[in-house]
C-alpha cells in the first residue's frame, strides 16, 4: 500500500459510531500492557499480490489491540496459519507489528477498517469504507482472486462492483474486470468451533485461490 493511502485510512474519522466506540472500552487484564492501536487498521501484505483476503473487520483485542489485520485473534490465527501451510508466510501466527511476519502473494485486508461494536458495521459505514476496499483493489495491480470472508465482506467487494449474488461458501463469480471472487465462511471462532467452518475446508478454499492464482486458464 502506498503511504498516502496508508494515511488517508489511518487518519480517517468518517463513522463517527466507529471511532467513538474505541475511546471507552475495557482492556481485559490479559492486555493491561498493550498500548492499543485504536484507529483504522490499514491492510497489509504483498504489494505485488495476486490473491486479495477480504474479512469483516478488525477484532477489539485483535487488530484494533495490535494495529494489524488478522494480527493477535483467533481469525488471524487461522488466516496466517493456512497461508504458512500454502507456503505462502515466513510464521504460522501473527503476534505484533513489529514479529517479521512476510507473507507473499498475499494482501490482506477488512472491508470495514474500524472496530464495530459487536461485529456489526452499519450499511452506512460499510458503504464509507469501501471508498478504501476499492482503493485497496485498485492498488494491486497484479491482482487475481478475491477470498471473501463471510457475507458483509463478500456483499462489501459486490457493492464495488455494482453486483448483487447471494453468499454461499465456496462460490466463484466471475468479476467485470477478469478477477475471480471466492466465497468462504469467516474463519471466527464463531465459525470454528462451532465446525460450521472446518480446517480442511478452509484450506480448500486458500487452495483454490491459489490455483487460480497461478493458473492463467482461469
Ligand atoms: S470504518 Fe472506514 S470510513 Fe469509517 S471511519 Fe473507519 S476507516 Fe473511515
Amino acid at each position: 500500500m502506498d503511504s498516502l493511502l496508508y494515511d488517508k485510512i489511518v487518519s480517517c474519522n468518517k463513522c463517527t459510531r466507529l471511532r467513538e466506540y474505541v475511546k471507552n472500552f475495557k482492556i481485559p487484564p490479559r492486555f493491561k500492557d498493550w498500548e492499543y492501536w485504536n484507529k483504522p487498521v490499514p491492510g497489509f501484505g504483498d504489494k505485488d499480490a495476486k490473491i486479495l483476503i477480504v474479512g469483516l473487520a478488525p477484532a477489539l483485542h485483535g487488530g484494533n489491540r495490535t494495529g494489524r489485520v488478522f494480527t493477535g485473534d483467533e481469525s488471524g490465527k487461522w488466516v496466517i496459519k493456512g497461508l504458512y501451510t500454502l507456503g505462502l508466510s515466513n510464521k504460522e501466527e501473527g503476534i505484533n507489528r513489529n514479529d517479521g511476519l512476510k507473507i507473499k502473494e498475499v494482501y490482506l485486508t477488512n472491508a470495514v477498517k474500524c472496530v464495530p461494536p459487536e461485529n456489526k458495521p452499519t450499511k452506512e459505514e460499510i458503504l464509507n469504507c469501501s471508498y478504501f476496499l476499492r482503493e485497496e483493489i485498485l492498488s494491486l495491480k497484479n491482482l487475481r482472486v478475491i477470498v471473501a470472508l463471510g457475507r458483509i465482506a463478500f456483499e462489501s467487494i459486490l457493492l464495488i462492483y455494482g453486483m448483487r449474488i447471494k453468499f454461499k461458501h465456496g462460490v466463484i463469480i466471475d468479476l467485470p474486470d477478469g478477477k475471480k471472487l471466492i466465497a468462504s465462511y469467516h474463519p471466527s471462532a464463531q465459525n470454528t468451533k462451532t465446525g460450521r467452518l472446518k480446517w480442511e475446508d478452509w484450506i480448500k478454499i486458500l487452495e483454490m485461490a491459489h490455483e487460480i492464482s497461478n493458473n492463467p486458464q482461469y
